[in-house]
């Protein structure tokens, strides 16, 4: 794979809070690689108030997983843009479950994309607590923030596009136990499924943001 080249396909999956949007980011940013995060488009259709919003909207309130059905159909329609099949992809937060696996891989067989690397970041429990309970995000562009460990220049609006910052409705204590658990019950799974096709790098996600940056370079070289 060329590093920096417009062909990395890869995904990020890992619990939530563990830094998938983070790195995510930083790719883009840094490498001009299209991220795919299928959260941050779920809120996006909260906002505008579409049919598809307010359907997730009742399942992300508690935490809970999108049927996969509307949640394929999604990731599927914006995998076929041709901006994303000029440049590559990060997915982030899809797939969550082995369907919506097995599906990315039918579309991507029949898009002529195969996955590269699947990179799984990995933390212990007690920090994603820690990290989700001060995390904050913009209303706009969707960066984040942290309250403790990397607060904004001016407080409560974001560096880049100087839009409100909100801290997220799913990032109350009890939904965050619930999307953990959620997580170990179905999206463990999947990091098997991907470890078992020998796509699977695992990367230790607790140390800095430019480190993990760095380990995941290392792990996609
Ligand atoms: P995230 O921003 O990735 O933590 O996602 C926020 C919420 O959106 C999750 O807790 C789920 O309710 C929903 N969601 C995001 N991605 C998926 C997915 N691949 N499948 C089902 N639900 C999802």
């Amino acid at each position: 794979m060329g590093l920096g080249s417009s062909t990395m396909r890869l995904i990020f999956i890992g619990p939530p809070g563990v830094g998938k949007g983070t790195q995510s980011a930083l790719f883009a940013s840094r490498m001009g690689i299209f991220t795919l995060s299928s959260g941050e488009i779920f809120r996006k259709e909260i906002e505008a108030q579409t049919d598809l919003g307010r359907l997730a909207q009742r399942y992300i309130q508690h935490g809970e997983l999108v049927p996969n059905g509307v949640t394929i159909e999604m990731m599927a329609k914006r995998l076929r843009e041709p901006e994303v099949r000029k440049k590559g992809f990060i997915l982030d937060g899809f797939p969550r479950t082995i369907k919506q696996a097995e599906a990315l891989e039918e579309i991507l067989a029949d898009l002529e994309m195969p996955l590269e690397t699947v990179v799984s970041l990995e933390v212990n429990d007690q920090l994603i607590v820690d990290r989700l309970k001060d995390r904050l995000g913009c209303t706009k562009c969707g960066e984040n923030y942290n309250s403790k460990s990397k607060p904004p220049t001016r407080d409560g609006f974001c560096d880049k596009c100087n839009s409100p910052l909100m801290v997220r409705s799913d990032d109350q204590p009890e939904t965050i136990r619930e999307r953990l658990r959620i997580f170990r019950e179905n999206t463990a799974d999947v990091v098997d499924y991907y470890d078992k096709a020998g796509l699977l790098k695992r990367v230790d996600s607790s140390r800095d943001p430019e480190q993990v940056y760095q380990d995941i370079l290392t792990s996609i070289k």
